[in-house]
Order: C-alpha cells, then sequence, then structure tokens
C-alpha cells in the first residue's frame, strides 16, 4: 500500500488544545505524514469576553463553543487572518452570539470569487489535498460567514484590558490580517508564518505575493514579539522568532530579485526554472523544508505576477491543441513501441518527468491506450514514492489512481 498524504484532517476525534499562556490558545492538527501541520483556530481570553482569530473547521469550532460555553466564556470578536476555508471554515459555530467579525476589505471580493468558482476549488482541492470529492458536488457544507465589519490598512478595539491592533498584508493571499497585541507581546500571523517553505506558488491557485510578504514579516519582526502563532507553528522564543521571520524574509526577497533580473535580462520561464537555486544555507535550512509548496511553484507564480503567458518563441503565440501537435510527432514517428521503450529508458535513467513528457506523445492523441497507460502507472508510482512535497505529491496520486481504475486494479 502506498503512503498517500491525505492533507488535512477536518474532523478530530478531540480537541488538541494548546495552552500557549493564560490568555493564549491554539488548536493544531497535524498534515498526514507531513512535518508540518495546519492550524485551525487560535483564541485570546480577555476579563470581557473571547476573540478568536480564525475560526478553523466547522467541526473543531462546535467543539470548542461547547468548551467555551462550559467555561462561561463568551465569544466577542472573529478575527479572519486571510479568508481561507482552513481559517473561516468554523465562524458558523459561533453566530447566535452577539459577535463582531472583523476581515479585511479584499475579503469581501474574495468570499464571492470562492462561491463564483466553487466547483473548480472542490476539483482543485480534491487533487491538492487528495480529498474525495466528486467533481459537480453541487453545495459546500458550510457557505462562508461575510465579516460584519472590514478596514483598509489598519484596525483597532479593545476589550477587557487587552488591545487588538490589526493591520493589512499580502503574501499568501491579498486579504491577510496581521493581529498584535501588546499586553501579551504576541503576533498572530495566519498563513504568513510557517514551519517550511511557504506557501508562495501554487499551480491551482491565483498568485502571491513575495515583497509584500516579505514587508509584512519585517513589520512583524519590528514589533519584537515574544510569541508568533502561525498558519502551521506556534514560535514562543523570542531569538527563534527573529530567526525564522528573518530567513523567510531572505528567502523571499531572493526569489522575487532572481525571476525579476532573469526576466529582465530576457530569461523564459522554463530557463528559470532550471537556473535559479536557493543558496545553500535557504536550500538547507530546518525552517524552508519544501514539504508542502517548492521552489518551482514559487518561480512560475512570481513570474506569473508581472509576465504574460508568451514564451518568446513564435509558435507559442497562438499554439494548437496538444494534440493535433503530438498527432504530428506521433505519425512522424510512426512507431509506438519505440516511444514507449524510451520512455521506459527514460523513467530507469530516473529522468521521471522527461518519461511522462516523452509519453504524452501518444497519451494526447490516444488517452485511451492501454501500453502508455500502463507505462504512465509505472513512472507516477516511482514519483509518488520520491515526492516529499504535498502539492506535487498528490497531483502524482490523482493521477495515479485514474489509471489504477482504467487499468481495473
Ligand atoms: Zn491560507
Amino acid at each position: 500500500m502506498l503512503e498517500r498524504k491525505t492533507g488535512i484532517p477536518l474532523a478530530p476525534e478531540e480537541l488538541d488544545i494548546q495552552k500557549i499562556t493564560s490568555d493564549i490558545y491554539t488548536i493544531q492538527c497535524s498534515v498526514v505524514g507531513q512535518d508540518a501541520h495546519t492550524q485551525y483556530t487560535s483564541w485570546v481570553i480577555t476579563e470581557d469576553g473571547v476573540v478568536i482569530i480564525d475560526p478553523g473547521s466547522y467541526r473543531v469550532c462546535t467543539m470548542l463553543r461547547e468548551e467555551l460555553d462550559r467555561a462561561g466564556q463568551s465569544v466577542k470578536y472573529l478575527i479572519y487572518t486571510h479568508a481561507h476555508g482552513d481559517h473561516i471554515g468554523g465562524a458558523a459555530a459561533f453566530l447566535d452570539q452577539e459577535l463582531k467579525v472583523i476581515a479585511h476589505e479584499n475579503t469581501l471580493e474574495r468570499l464571492r470569487r470562492y462561491e463564483l468558482t466553487a466547483g473548480y476549488i472542490r476539483r482543485i482541492n480534491s487533487v491538492q489535498f487528495h480529498f474525495n470529492i466528486p467533481v459537480g458536488t453541487p453545495q459546500r457544507r458550510f457557505p462562508p460567514v461575510y465579516p460584519t465589519e472590514t478596514y483598509h490598512h489598519e484596525y483597532r478595539f479593545e476589550l477587557g484590558g487587552k488591545t487588538f491592533e490589526l493591520f493589512h498584508a499580502k503574501g499568501e493571499t491579498d486579504d491577510c490580517t496581521v493581529v498584535w497585541v501588546p499586553q501579551l507581546r504576541a503576533v498572530f500571523l495566519g498563513d504568513l508564518l510557517e514551519a517550511s517553505f511557504p506557501n508562495l506558488g501554487n499551480p491551482f491557485k491565483v498568485m502571491r505575493y513575495a515583497r509584500e510578504w516579505a514587508m509584512a514579516l519585517e513589520k512583524a519582526v519590528a514589533l519584537d514579539p515574544e510569541f508568533a502563532i502561525g498558519g502551521d507553528c506556534v514560535l514562543t522564543d523570542n531569538k527563534e522568532i527573529n530567526e525564522v521571520l528573518s530567513v523567510n524574509i531572505e528567502l523571499f526577497n531572493y526569489l522575487e530579485d532572481s525571476v525579476i533580473r532573469a526576466t529582465n535580462d530576457g530569461h523564459n520561464l522554463e530557463q528559470m526554472i532550471e537556473e535559479i537555486q536557493l543558496p545553500p544555507h535557504l536550500a538547507d535550512n530546518p525552517y524552508l523544508k519544501q514539504v508542502y509548496s517548492r521552489l518551482e511553484f514559487a518561480i512560475y507564480n512570481i513570474w506569473r505576477r508581472y509576465c504574460g503567458y508568451f514564451d518568446f518563441s513564435p509558435s507559442g503565440l497562438l499554439p494548437r491543441p496538444g494534440r493535433e501537435v503530438a498527432g504530428v510527432v506521433r505519425q512522424l514517428i510512426g512507431n509506438d513501441p519505440a516511444i514507449l521503450h524510451k520512455a521506459e529508458e527514460l523513467m530507469n535513467q530516473g529522468q521521471l518527468q522527461l518519461a511522462l513528457e516523452t509519453l504524452d506523445i501518444i497519451l494526447k492523441v490516444d488517452y485511451e491506450n492501454m501500453a502508455a497507460r500502463r507505462l504512465r502507472h509505472e513512472i507516477l508510482r516511482k514519483m509518488v514514492e520520491t515526492d516529499e512535497c504535498l502539492m506535487s505529491h498528490n497531483v502524482w496520486v490523482h493521477y495515479l489512481e485514474e489509471d489504477e481504475s482504467f487499468l481495473g486494479q
């Protein structure tokens, strides 16, 4: 049985509450098969009620609500660090109380876009996280809760002797909110702080913001926090916070500078993917392990932000469908066994990507070609076994399973 990275466990059996101080709590859940994990929900206790930062999954928040009710604590504010589902999916569990839901103004447009493209999002999440959601499933289980208040640059409120200072940032999304509680010296960064290589690029989703992400983390460092709570990690040592944020800032600036320099020097995307490497102290950094996203995705993403699709080859301007091009090449070769043999040879040499693309000369024309699908299945199996990055790993798994089902295995 292959080890499958199944993504985020959205329905834990019991709450795993982490007490950071007597006022700050968080719930984190592991991503199966990963060093990293994802944080659902954090909250701050004040004398006049509770402020929840990121009401994560509905199940977690329903259980948390019961806990807080038992302790006689009522929730007064929900703050969204950004509108990703694993950070706002549980908001509905608190809605019967009188509370404010605060987010950046860009969250409104983002949530509308999510509703508009719900079918697409369901499809890509089923690939990215290996959820088994059939294409065409009509309704999200819990419709998103829209914020009751939004802000432009900054937002500030006080509750029960504590101040909550919010500022807008761009990074993994364009609607990020950073929350700073000066009395606790705690900064809540959502997915701007991750314990692995940041999610700067995603092959399925809209672009992310490298330079602005660095600027947001610079602002967070300047606050000199004692506690930093991120999307999948909690840091409780001032020195370590500095170190982690600094290495991320360096990474973002390095990648942004490298891609922009290469773009202005006339390199195209394919060259950049080959040429841009991380310096060893970033490549080997324990906080930047490529277990969720990866370097290639980040390079694609930065390019996409500044450039169009043209690859500076005249044939790339108005390309014919891949099946037509492959059809011409296949006909010229006129020898499917030779194509299969070459793909197998490449696979045995460890050139798995090249083997996959060679096989496409057949598969783009004849997707139900048994011999080609059988070989693709073998190539994908090797890719699954060797790829540590969750997102690419799960893409290979998705098509491996499609081949298994086609081949009747
Ligand atoms: Zn996120």
